[in-house]
């Protein structure tokens, strides 16, 4: 079975550090950037494994100042490796 393959672009500067989003992410690779601020002085959401995400968009959901842009495309399913 094709699985969603995910991968969310940021807009930072817009984050205002409130966490819903990584509540609600549902492989927990959303965090808030404990060691920077941004432009408006919040520690900014930031994904520390892009790789594992879906492309779900429940941070798109859920975030309040529209800091995602969510893209999603098919996995091809692997391909049976035949043996003689
Ligand atoms: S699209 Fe889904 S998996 Fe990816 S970061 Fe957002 S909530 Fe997490
Ligand atoms: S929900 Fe939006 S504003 Fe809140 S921490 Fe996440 S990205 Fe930032």
């Amino acid at each position: 079975m094709a699985r969603a393959k995910g991968m969310v672009v940021l807009d930072e500067d817009r984050c205002k550090g409130c966490g819903l989003c990584t509540s609600v992410c549902p492989a927990k690779i959303l965090r808030l950037a404990e060691d920077r601020f941004n432009a408006k002085g919040y520690h900014p959401v930031e994904v520390v494994d892009m790789d594992r995400c879906t492309g779900c968009a429940m941070c798109a959901a859920i975030c309040p100042d529209v800091v995602f842009t969510v893209y999603r495309q098919k996995r091809q399913p692997r391909q049976a490796v035949a043996t003689a």
